[in-house]
């Protein structure tokens, strides 16, 4: 991992997201309960509807279209990350952490959802600007 692709995936964010992911990462790349050399990063932002098309055919998304598809983006997935090891979406890593900082910043997280449950995945409340102000209220 380079810093370019974080910035990459940032840069595809819609601006409160952006500085909603950052603010969840930060929170949960310093909680105490993380194994030495871990950190949370935004994996992926945007993506494009062909992309998304291909994820559901895979059956890797219950979602034909998702905020992933908005641009800019309104959900992004954020995974663990270690220099030695890589991404990592392994299950014994703390992934409640981000549940508990996303409720924290008003996100909604895929861990909650009960159909396919989705822990790296972020989303902002809404689907547009006029239905949500980012506050999360
Ligand atoms: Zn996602």
């Amino acid at each position: 991992m380079d810093r370019s692709h974080v910035e990459a995936v940032l840069d595809g964010l819609d601006p409160v997201l952006r500085r909603k992911v950052v603010a969840v990462c930060g929170d949960c790349s310093h909680h105490e309960e993380v194994p030495q050399g871990w950190q949370l990063l935004p994996y992926q932002g945007w993506r494009s509807a062909k992309e998304q098309e291909r994820l559901f055919r895979e059956g890797r998304t219950k979602l034909r279209r998702s905020k992933h598809n908005l641009t800019p983006a309104r959900a992004c997935d954020v995974v663990w990350w270690h220099p030695v090891k890589g991404w990592s979406w392994d299950g014994s890593l703390p992934w409640h952490l981000v549940g508990s900082s996303a409720k924290a910043h008003g996100l909604t997280w895929g861990g909650n959802w009960k159909k396919l449950v989705d822990e790296p995945h972020l989303e902002l409340r809404g689907w547009g600007e006029g239905k949500n102000d980012g506050t999360g209220k």
